[in-house]
């Protein structure tokens, strides 16, 4: 059952709530295009807790009310993304080539229409007549394409172009807060184990959302222990496999319900004896064991394990990809704000605290203080959601899931 409306500061207190059974979505062709349509609503009921998964999860109403408009001071006024601008939004990636090319697009249809770019609402799409005219050019160069993996990428890059564009001088580039929320000077760094390393593989959806919980991994861990990427961008897709080709398949794994004959579970993962001697060790070269977490909208996120299945099965030839869920998550923090269709699926900065709460109980592991990690996470899920709540009271919007189910816009 969903919690009844509470005041502020009870907020940050949702955790360790029934385990319910999730709703297992059915798999989505990842051809770009409109998002698809939201999953029916789950009928939660008890379950074994072992198919767990954490997602933001949104419908659209509650989406389009989340991002405020960037000031006039966004937009294409500071000419093309290079790539030190790319790298300060979280990733040591160079700047993909079709994410230059489309913010190259932009900017010339700006200057040859003599009218300045804005965007606004959800994920800074662009507004205003230009919007016309660029929705047309858009889908001229779409129709050209060749393939459906060369439509997800120009899919992917102008999502992304247009919210790097619609997010200068809005948001601030460490927390994705507008810059007059910035939470950055509250977050703790805390270092993660060398046995693991997080990628969180991102629908471009996400990118730049204020709420998406997934950019508290790197600003806590660092964009080494936690890395972007991007669903769809080839430069980051290449990173990611190059490194789990470099560790060997036995050290992939991905946080997804599982799909496989025998489901797994944390306790499953395998850490070799060199991890387990060495993962204290300073300047020890260590291929640590790579943890997947897809962060996307539930619906988006059955395009993201395609995707990683299809990859997976063309380098390694296998159909079964490794998936474990966690038994015991926490229900997310970001659950009040970012309502969830169900309490099975939670935020992706709450799973990863569960999954290194989950690792601490291995015996073996208890020497690498998983347990105050996952406190990091979890405190960080804490700033983010103070600062969400007091930009929304500063807004005079509600901030209770039922009050604002009472309201049809903001
Ligand atoms: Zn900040």
């Amino acid at each position: 059952m969903l919690a009844p409306p509470a005041p502020i500061r009870a907020l940050a207190f949702h955790r360790r709530l029934p385990l319910l059974r999730p709703h297992h979505p059915t798999l989505l062709p990842h051809s770009p295009g409109p998002p698809p349509p939201p999953p029916p609503p789950p009928r939660p009921c008890p379950a074994p807790a072992r198919f767990l998964m954490a997602f933001s999860t949104e419908t659209a109403g509650e989406e389009a009310e989340e991002e405020a408009l960037p000031g006039p001071a966004g937009a294409g006024g500071g000419g093309e993304v290079s790539s030190e601008e790319w790298q300060r939004w979280g990733t040591s990636s160079p700047l993909p080539t079709v994410v230059a090319s489309v913010v190259r697009q932009l900017l010339e249809m700006e200057s040859s229409a003599g009218e300045k770019m804005r965007f606004g609402g959800v994920g800074s799409k662009l507004k205003g007549d230009f919007k016309d005219v660029e929705d047309r050019k858009h889908r001229a160069v779409y129709q050209t394409l060749a393939d459906s993996d060369q439509k997800l990428q120009y899919y992917s890059a102008r999502q992304i172009g247009c919210r790097l564009l619609g997010s200068r001088g809005y948001l601030c580039q460490k927390c994705w807060l507008p810059m007059e929320d910035c939470m950055c000077s509250k977050l703790a760094p805390c270092n993660l184990w060398r046995g693991i390393r997080f990628w969180l593989y991102m629908h471009p959806k996400d990118f730049l959302r204020q709420n998406n919980t997934g950019k508290l991994l790197w600003q806590v861990f660092g964009i080494q222990a936690a890395s972007l990427c991007l669903f769809g961008i080839q430069e980051h897709e290449d990173i990611m496999w190059d490194a789990f080709q470099r560790s060997g398949k036995e050290k992939v794994s991905f946080l997804y319900p599982n799909k496989s004959a025998t489901p797994k579970s944390v306790n499953d993962l395998k850490f070799d004896d060199f991890a387990m001697s060495s993962g204290l060790q300073e300047g020890v070269q260590l291929e640590p064991l790579n943890l997947v977490l897809l962060d996307g909208t539930w619906s988006n996120s059955a395009a993201l394990y395609r995707r990683l299945k299809e990859r997976w099965t063309a380098i390694w030839g296998e159909e079964d990809i490794p998936c474990i869920s966690l038994s015991m998550l926490s229900a997310s923090v970001m659950h009040k704000l970012r309502p969830q269709p169900a309490w099975d699926r939670t935020c992706t900065a709450a799973a990863a605290a569960g999954l290194l709460s989950e690792l601490h109980m291995r015996p073996e592991l208890s020497a690498f203080k998983l347990e105050e990690q996952a406190e990091a996470v979890e405190c960080s899920l804490d700033i983010l959601l103070d600062a969400l709540i007091a930009r929304r009271v500063r807004l005079g919007r509600s901030i209770t899931r039922k009050q604002r189910h009472r309201r049809d816009c903001i």
